[in-house]
């Protein structure tokens, strides 16, 4: 069996011009420009990249962007005290702190005084727990984004076996949780799970987000089962420095019916999905009607 690619960047750049549509027409109906506040503490190099990215993803669709760089050094007073300032700011409508923040700050405590609806990231324990109980949430744009291709590539997920390999709080449980919601029988595996390619060949949808390059093969997979990798590692290959993501890619393809690439698969959806939470912060603090499509 060869595979249906299911291509990321072009799904994001479909995202992309949808959000910027509603924006233009929020602009012109309304006014109101969405603004998407986006705090760098340090100089990790990684965050840095990203942070550029979102910047001009965030320009391109129209929106307003308000990048803060603080020194490595900065205090958590002084990181709470801009945290404030943007909640209180009505030009900001999406406030993002970049993880990880350097080792001194506590990140539990930033990210939980960001005004949850202002919370971009859907990290907030109030969103968490919004999530959880099925309520009307900001909810993490990496989750988000898989959920979106997933439901283009099936329509309905009701009843689907899914499998989410990992458990992180920005990863592997909301997934878990999304999919939960939209009615898949959910499994969670981990570092601790036995015999995980048995419990992974259950899935008819198996998500990877373990952060160990090519971990998962075609031993995993079930045969037309579709696979989405969130991991994105860097490896040296052949004397260059390449990205692969947690699923061996050649191998789980060849018994998969989908499945999506890295680089071009969930990392694209990831900031796609950002400007779409953006959009609908936007659009909840204003009293108008919800982006459709766009959110959980
Ligand atoms: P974490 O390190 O926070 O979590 C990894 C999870 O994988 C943990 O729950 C861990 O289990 C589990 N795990 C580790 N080893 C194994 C194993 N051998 N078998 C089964 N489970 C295992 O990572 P993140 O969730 O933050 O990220 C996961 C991947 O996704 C990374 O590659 C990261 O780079 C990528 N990523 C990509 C994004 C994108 O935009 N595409 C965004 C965010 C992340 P345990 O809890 O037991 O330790």
């Amino acid at each position: 069996m060869t595979a249906k690619v299911i291509d990321g960047k072009a799904f994001a750049a479909r995202v992309r011009a949808d959000v910027a549509a509603h924006v233009a027409a929020m602009k012109q109906d309304h006014g109101i420009t969405p603004g998407l506040a986006v705090v760098l503490v340090g100089q990790d190099p990684a965050s840095q990249v990203y942070v550029k990215n979102k910047h001009a993803s965030t320009i391109e669709v129209g929106m307003n962007s308000f990048e803060h760089r603080l020194p490595a050094e900065t205090s958590e007073a002084d990181l709470l005290a801009l945290v404030q300032k943007l909640n209180n700011d009505p030009a900001v409508h999406g406030i993002l702190v970049q993880l990880p923040l350097p080792a001194h700050l506590n990140s539990d405590l930033i990210i939980n005084a960001i005004n949850p609806a202002k919370d971009v990231d859907g990290f907030h324990i109030s969103n968490v727990g919004l999530l959880g109980t099925g309520q009307k949430a900001m909810v993490p744009c990496t989750p988000l984004g898989c959920l979106m291709m997933l439901r283009d590539h099936y329509g309905s997920l009701a009843g689907l076996n899914a499998v989410v390999v990992g458990r992180s709080n920005i990863v592997g449980k909301p997934m878990a949780q999304l999919l939960l919601n939209d009615s898949c029988t959910v499994t969670i595996a981990h570092s601790r799970t036995k015999n995980l390619e048995e419990v992974c060949q259950r899935a008819d949808i198996l998500v990877a987000a373990v952060g160990r390059p090519e971990m998962i093969t075609a031993a995993h997979v079930r045969a037309g089962a579709t696979v989405i990798d969130v991991g994105i590692n860097r490896i040296e290959r052949g004397g260059k420095n390449i990205l692969v993501g947690d699923v061996d890619y050649a191998s789980a393809a060849s018994v998969a019916g989908a499945i999506t690439p890295v680089p071009g698969g969930v990392g694209p959806m990831t900031i796609a999905c950002l400007l779409a939470n953006t959009l609908t912060a936007t659009a909840r603090a204003h009293g108008l009607a919800e982006p459709k499509g766009l959110t959980a």
